[in-house]
């Protein structure tokens, strides 16, 4: 991982590690729960959809909001929290750049 803070995993046993439950697969990684996300995000602040080229990035935007939300809640305006590895893992190779370029985490300070 990029930066410190991604070094977190969810801290959970192996066996109950946030990567591998069903909230996991069924709506975090699944394309198309998260095409869902996108349409409404997009509608409701009157955005774009992303162009054929960056699908995957957005796939894997769209599935670290979807991790927030699930994990914290709503944050607010300009509040993060890292995704834990293990997940970020998980959406990266579900939805792969193509050119292995990944934005490395920021913290809200
Ligand atoms: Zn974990």
């Amino acid at each position: 991982m990029e930066t410190v803070q991604q070094h977190v995993c969810c801290g959970m046993r192996p066996e109950l590690c946030h990567s591998i439950n069903a909230e996991m697969r069924l709506m975090i990684l699944d394309a198309g729960v998260l095409r869902t996300q996108m349409l409404y995000r997009n509608d409701v602040f009157a955005r774009h959809a992303a162009s054929e080229k960056d699908v995957n990035k957005s796939y894997q935007h769209a599935g670290y909001r979807q991790y927030t939300l699930i994990h914290h809640g709503r944050l607010g305006l300009g509040v993060r929290r890292p995704v834990p590895s293990c997940c970020t893992w998980d959406i990266r190779d579900t939805f792969p750049d193509p050119d292995e370029f990944y934005v490395p985490y920021e913290p809200s300070w």
